[in-house]
């Protein structure tokens, strides 16, 4: 069940999303401003949308956006309430100012390149690294797109980057994941390894800091439904082991068989049909 869900991670997701909208212009991605309805997450986090939603501004205390020009800063309220604390939180410790990259877009939906999921409002990227420019004063249009991100980790070959590494990177982790508004929170899965060697026994908050693909560059993390937001699908909460043995598949044969394309191609299920929006999003998208 588990495998299944990782290979419709692979085949499912923006390979497949992308081929279905290239040529076809996306909708979602045509509109640029917010629909006037009340706020609202609508859906899952993988096909749904966003209602009355929020811009987060271009920088605040422990903030600075980036790669602006994609036009990706949108989100529930409750999602950019949570980023404004969280990162004054984080300017507060001392711990510098977190770079956010791509939450959702003006009404969410489905993205022809980059994300299977951010389509209600509820998931932010954050960059591990910071530019020491956005430290000092607040980026220009051409540096917010432009200036690198330095990676944690090689997916390609699959290892930690330790020269890269920075003590701050778990303190930040840890005050995202022990804020209850957090549902879950992505990374690559060497950094998870990494962070449960550096934890121990204190574990605990690692339980939803969650391995997985293409977070060597940020870390992306996932609000559950606010309240109230009743057309909003939660997820199964996390019940593994912090740092238990789900860890382990991420280092085993199987695993390296699928990063190297060496997996038998009979084991790959067909990828699943794309269901349909939920119907409430016809409206989000043709609202004032
Ligand atoms: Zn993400």
């Amino acid at each position: 069940m588990w495998m299944r869900s990782v290979y419709s991670m692979l085949l499912g997701g923006t390979l497949i999303l992308g081929s279905a909208l290239a040529g076809a212009t996306n909708p979602w991605e045509e509109i640029k401003s917010t629909s006037s309805q009340a706020p609202a997450s609508i859906g899952e986090y993988t096909n749904g949308c966003l209602s009355g939603a929020d811009r987060m501004p271009l920088r605040g205390e422990g903030f600075q956006l980036v790669r602006t020009g994609r036009d990706r800063h949108y989100g529930n309220p409750a999602l950019t309430g949570f980023l404004t604390d969280f990162s004054a939180q984080v300017a507060g410790q001392g711990l510098g100012r977190l770079q956010i990259g791509d939450m959702s877009m003006a009404r969410g939906g489905p993205f022809s390149y980059g994300h299977r999921s951010h389509q209600m409002g509820l998931d932010a990227d954050i960059w591990y690294a910071q530019d020491p420019r956005s430290l000092q004063r607040p980026l220009t249009a051409w540096e917010r797109d432009n200036i690198a991100a330095k990676p944690l980790a090689d997916a390609k070959d699959h290892l930690l980057i330790e020269a890269n590494w920075d003590d701050n990177v778990p303190r930040i982790l840890r005050l995202a994941a022990e804020d209850p508004r957090v549902e879950r929170i992505f990374v690559h899965p060497t950094i998870k390894r990494k962070l449960c060697r550096i934890a121990g026994k204190d574990n605990d908050w690692l339980r939803r800091i969650r391995p997985w693909w293409g977070h060597n560059y940020h870390f992306h993390v996932r609000l559950a439904c606010p309240k109230g937001d009743t057309n909003c699908v939660a997820q199964q909460p996390v019940l593994n082991e912090p740092c238990g043995d789900d860890l382990d598949w991420w280092f085993s044969d199987e695993f390296y068989a699928l990063l190297h394309g060496t997996a038998p191609q009979q084991e790959k299920p067909k990828p699943k049909p794309k269901p349909p929006m939920p119907q409430q999003c016809t409206q989000v998208l043709h609202s004032p």
